[in-house]
């Protein structure tokens, strides 16, 4: 198989080795190896239900996979054998199709969460919100364009409004790596580009042009933007991986394929509807 993982001799940023994830009766995820270095951009394709969002679990240790803790690992620990808190934040976070914020909280202290790690530790520091924080939020917020939604709560935003929200969190939280489900499911043309770039800029290099320690997981469906802004790309389906490729390989035939997409698909952007109708 031909594969989109860098060439590189230090050691993998993530390593996955004979994860497998069976619901009941149902297989997440088939056992799969895989290795991703610091500075990769993955994107994983493959129709609704093909794992993916069951790897991304995985890797951000929601999940324990079937053969225990020790078959994920990042940077020399497991996700799912750590407990919630700052050592977890500070290792792995994942924007996940439902943004996962708390409602009835101002939006400040959503994205503050991010840099405790930690939902009851959040709550324990509502009183003492120190203003380098509350600066530090604020710019989380303007970078992703809702400075004035501040004091709001997130139940009375737009969807996309919340994603920001929960992107401005994982500026705060700033991991090692960011995983992401379905980011630009649901958002018109414009609005996926400037999220894609906004998920790119947490991992992209550092101010000094060193290469990234991070990497950015996440998955989608749309082969422009994957072209656009990942290094590689995973095709799952039925939770095995079809291909691994480096992301300028992926044409507009291979992810037909992948999705069983006849030659009468639209032509220029045959996945857009599949993006939105995929949960
Ligand atoms: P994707 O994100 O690509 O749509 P998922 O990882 O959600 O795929 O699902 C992979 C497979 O696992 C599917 O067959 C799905 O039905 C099954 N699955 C996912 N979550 C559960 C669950 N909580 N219980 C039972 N089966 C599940
Ligand atoms: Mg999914």
């Amino acid at each position: 198989m031909r594969t989109g993982e860098q060439v590189a001799t230090s050691e993998p940023l993530i390593t996955i080795k004979s994860a497998a994830k069976v619901y009941g009766t149902n297989l997440g995820l088939a056992p799969l190896s895989l290795a991703i270095h610091a500075g990769e951009r993955v994107a994983l394709v493959g129709p609704s239900g093909s794992g993916k969002t069951t790897l991304l679990r995985l890797l951000a240790g929601a999940m324990v996979p079937d053969e225990g803790p020790h078959t994920v690992s990042i940077n020399g620990k497991s996700p799912a054998g750590l407990k919630p808190g700052n050592e977890l934040a500070s290792l792995v976070g994942i924007v996940s199709q439902r943004f996962d914020l708390v409602p009835h909280l101002p939006v400040l202290h959503n994205v503050l969460a991010g840099r405790l790690g930690h939902w009851s530790l959040a709550r324990s520091i509502l009183s003492l919100v120190w203003p380098m924080e509350r600066r530090a939020a604020q710019q989380a917020l303007a970078r992703v364009g809702i400075a004035d939604k501040i004091n709001e709560r997130p139940g009375h935003l737009s969807g996309g409004e919340q994603q920001r929200v929960a992107i401005a969190r994982m500026m705060m939280q700033s991991p090692l790596v960011i995983l992401a489900d379905e980011p630009v499911a649901s958002l018109d043309p414009a609005r996926a580009e400037e999220v894609m770039e906004l998920l790119v800029g947490l991992v992209s290099g550092n101010s000094d042009g060193g290469d990234s320690q991070r990497a950015l997981v996440a998955s989608l469906h749309t082969a422009s933007l994957i072209r656009r802004h990942f290094t590689r790309v995973i095709g799952l389906r039925e939770s095995r991986v079809q291909f691994d490729l480096p992301a300028s390989e992926l044409d507009d035939a291979v992810l037909d394929e992948l999705y069983d997409l006849g030659d009468d698909a639209v032509a220029m952007e045959p996945l857009a509807g599949l993006a939105a109708r995929d949960g």
